[in-house]
């Protein structure tokens, strides 16, 4: 292996060090406290998080995942029931819709952003069709204009995966406002994470909120009159008081990454053969992914790691290809989906990442290119 610095896809620590005091004060007040599940510091963050995505409610969950599939079960879908959704995505934005019994109907992508292809949603609606999830991809709002007027013609709910996107808008509108649902995953990853999983849900629904916030503790309302078979999906009191910490910062980290966006496609946008990703409004860049168009793009990723640069592909296989769907799904079409998934990488981002690196980045993959 070689000596020199490695430069990793995601770098938590200048995060950690900037908020060290405070995240130990939070540490501490937490465990003084002696209240460790959903307390004081889930409802505070759940009222300061509705208000950051100007929803009603905000509820606080044990993962993005959990978020999906509580979302899914509060509207009532559930076998028989058929959900459209990108297959180019992360599994468990088409796991929770299966999990739930419902059948994820796989609908095409668009090349430039990567997102859901609303023009071909409408044909994929049967008399089944139930909701929609659109996927803010990589941080770059889907056309909601398109796909909630596609959905309120045809009277289906609108479902939003925002795990990549907290804080993506859509004309001046926060992602997961506007569909019936928004849901977040605080995954280490995202944009705004926590110290292990976490997620929430948000929505303007008041009977929709009261819902999930049941299906969260085990289908109860009232402590031991359980309703229904519910979920332990309960955000921690310690990972609420780090989000708390996190999320006044979460403009100012976004506004990083559309910083560290605008350095790449400036260093890279000349390159034949290699697509830089569009720049558009209310893009947040949870991930920095480009297309290569003129060569292998996993021969150009195994050089990149020779010199201790970390990418990654999200996503190699398309959900609709998956083995687990290939029976149910043998017949779905997605070649924009298929070309992408042998062709995208997602380089280094991260909302301090230096100038310097970013250029050491850019010139290996430039050597790549002549
Ligand atoms: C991360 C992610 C999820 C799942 O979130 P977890 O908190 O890891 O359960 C769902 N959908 C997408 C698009 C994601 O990126």
């Amino acid at each position: 292996m070689s000596t020199q610095t490695q430069i990793p896809i995601l770098d938590l620590k200048p995060q950690i060090e900037a908020l060290w005091p405070d995240l130990q004060a939070a540490f501490e007040r937490v465990m003084k406290s002696g209240h460790f599940i959903v307390g004081p510091e889930v409802r505070a963050f759940e009222e300061e998080a509705a208000t950051y995505l100007g929803v009603k409610h905000a509820i606080g969950l044990n993962s993005g995942t959990d978020a999906l599939y509580i979302a899914l079960r509060a509207l009532g879908i559930g076998p028989g029931d058929e959900v459209i959704t990108t297959p180019f995505t992360f599994f468990a934005t088409a796991e929770a819709i299966s999990h739930v019994g419902a059948t994820p109907v796989f609908v095409d992508i668009e090349e430039a952003s990567f997102n859901i292809n609303a023009d071909l949603i409408e044909p994929a609606i049967t008399p089944r069709t139930k909701a929609i999830i659109p996927v803010h991809l990589f941080g770059r709002p889907c056309n909601m204009d398109r796909i909630q007027a596609i959905a309120a013609k045809h009277g289906v709910k609108v479902v939003e995966d925002c795990a990549q996107s907290f804080g993506a808008t859509w004309k001046g509108r926060q992602t997961g406002s506007m569909g019936v649902f928004g849901c977040y995953s605080f995954f280490p990853t995202k944009n705004l994470s926590a110290f292990g999983d976490g997620g929430m849900l948000a929505t303007n629904d008041d009977d929709l909120a009261a819902t999930a916030r049941m299906l969260r503790v085990h289908g109860s309302r009232k402590k031991y009159f359980n309703e229904t078979v519910g979920y332990n999906s309960r955000l921690d009191e310690l990972h609420a008081a780090m989000l708390r910490v996190k999320l006044p910062r979460i403009d100012a980290w976004n506004e990083g990454r559309i910083r560290v966006a605008g350095h790449y496609r400036t260093l890279l946008g000349g390159i034949k053969g290699l697509v830089t990703p569009e720049v558009v409004p209310g893009h947040v860049f949870h991930q920095y992914t480009i297309r290569v168009q003129g060569q292998d793009r996993d021969a150009l990723q195994a050089r990149l790691a020779e010199q201790g640069i970390g990418t990654m592909v999200y996503y190699p296989i398309p959900c609709h290809r998956l083995k687990l769907y290939q029976e149910s799904h043998a017949t779905a079409s997605c070649p924009v989906a298929e070309t992408a998934s042998q062709q995208v990488l997602s380089l280094p981002v991260w909302p301090e990442l230096d100038p310097g690196i970013q250029g050491a980045v850019a010139a290996a993959i430039g050597q790549s290119f002549v």
